[in-house]
């Protein structure tokens, strides 16, 4: 596997010295080979469980060296979507699992025992900050929250036992940027490594590992596979650390295994995600600009725009955008339920990165679950009036044209 990359939107898309593809050829055809499956121009599926072995010395063979045995640990499908995300984020190797939350235990339960500090920031995706808070401190494990948009609090918050930092970047859901270059400099000065929940780019706009994270994880679900019909997760990094999740994590602490009909999904999104991503980036731009005109709208959060808190280090380690916007009306928490309900266009549902433009209210949600969890909370960082917005690729006139007679309407 190649460590050689460009970057999909930099101008000149290549230097003169650079005789690789570039980021978009990739997308579509690294990682596989026709000529080995009949000249399939689309890489086939391959629905099995196991695999048959010519003899038992065969058999020991392939178990000695990590194995090809079962469908758990290994899958041609799978595979190839393993090597090309790996190739498109400049990681040495690559995991694809059964969802992003697969992703993220496969990832603390493999590297972190009993007596290790695992430091996060602040404000995490929902269920990441449910297994933080409630999970992996069963197991043993001290979880320090810490607000690293000041990369200096870092220097406080590790210990001789800190074994990783984990955090997003854009942070869901208020797409507020961590400097990921910043932080990589101060965990690595005391020998710890860092992850990086890159969902809210996709590696098409952000690529973690060229700013100095070790490892980057993705859920799948989202942008990479686009359509919005199927889960996966992914774990990138160096060739160790892989071998463990996939040797240890995957084979028996997990078993989340992605499906690999879900892996063809994704890798068919994934060939036109450079394209997706800037008209996401685009449209979301526009959008959030028209909501920060209307005289309704309390505040925007879109990583790109003006307003935006952290838009030079957005500007430094994304090249662009990307398709999620955070807003808050004046009218607050019963403003914003009574704007979603008047949006024709725009479908009020979870989840993110696909064709579809989908806007969810966190709070209402967060409400609506305490009957069944008492202990489900917003983040830090998250108001009651806070909406998320995941623009689609719908015409942004038309996406504007909802927003617009929505928030009249007050
Ligand atoms: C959705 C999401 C996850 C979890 O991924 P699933 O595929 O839904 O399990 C993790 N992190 C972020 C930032 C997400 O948006």
């Amino acid at each position: 596997m190649t460590r050689t990359y460009q970057s999909a939107t930099d101008a000149p898309a290549r230097s003169l010295n650079d005789t690789g593809p570039g980021f978009a050829t990739r997308a579509i055809h690294h990682g596989y080979d026709p000529s080995g499956f009949s000249n399939a121009v689309q890489p086939p599926v391959f629905l099995t469980s196991t695999y048959g072995f010519e003899s038992v010395a065969a058999n020991e063979a392939a178990a000695a060296l990590g194995g090809r045995l079962y469908a758990r640990e290994y899958n041609p499908t799978t595979e190839i979507l393993e090597q090309r995300l790996a190739n498109l984020e400049g990681a040495e190797a690559g995991l694809v699992v059964a969802s992003g939350m697969a992703a993220f235990g496969t990832l603390i339960l493999s590297l972190l025992s009993q007596g290790d500090e695992l430091i996060v920031h602040k404000t995490l995706y929902a269920n990441t900050l449910a297994m933080v808070e409630q999970a992996v401190p069963r197991f043993g494990i001290k979880v320090v929250a810490v607000d690293l948009s000041d990369p200096q609090n870092l220097e406080a918050a590790i210990t001789e036992r800190t074994r990783l930092v984990f955090f997003e970047t854009p942070v869901n859901p208020l797409s507020r940027i961590l400097d990921i270059a910043a932080i990589a400099e101060r965990a690595h000065a005391r020998g710890v490594k860092v992850a990086v929940d890159s969902t809210f780019a996709s590696p098409a706009l952000q690529r973690p590992l060229e700013h100095g994270a070790d490892i980057v994880l993705h859920s799948l679900t989202k942008y990479i596979n686009g359509h919005g019909d199927a889960l996966g997760g992914a774990i990138l990094g160096d060739a160790q650390t892989l071998r463990t999740l996939h040797e240890t994590g995957l084979r028996y602490i997990t078993g989340a295994a992605l499906s690999p009909m879900s892996a063809f999904l994704i890798l068919r999104g994934l060939k036109t995600l450079t394209l997706r991503m800037e008209r996401h980036s685009a449209t979301a731009l526009a959008v959030a600009q028209a909501l920060e005109a209307h005289p309704a709208v309390a505040f925007v959060s879109h990583p790109f725009l003006d307003s935006h808190p952290d838009q030079v280090t957005a500007r430094k380690q994304m090249s662009n955008g990307s398709g999620m916007l955070a807003f808050g009306l004046r009218a607050g928490y019963e403003g914003a339920r009574r704007m979603m309900d008047r949006l024709n266009l725009i479908t009020r549902a979870v989840s993110l990165g696909d064709a579809d433009s989908l806007i969810y209210h966190p709070a209402s949600l967060t409400r609506a679950r305490q009957p069944i969890r008492k202990d489900a909370h917003l983040a830090d960082g998250v108001g009651e009036d806070l909406m998320r917005l995941s623009v689609g690729l719908e015409d942004a006139d038309d996406l504007i044209t909802d927003l617009r007679r929505a928030l009249d309407a007050l």
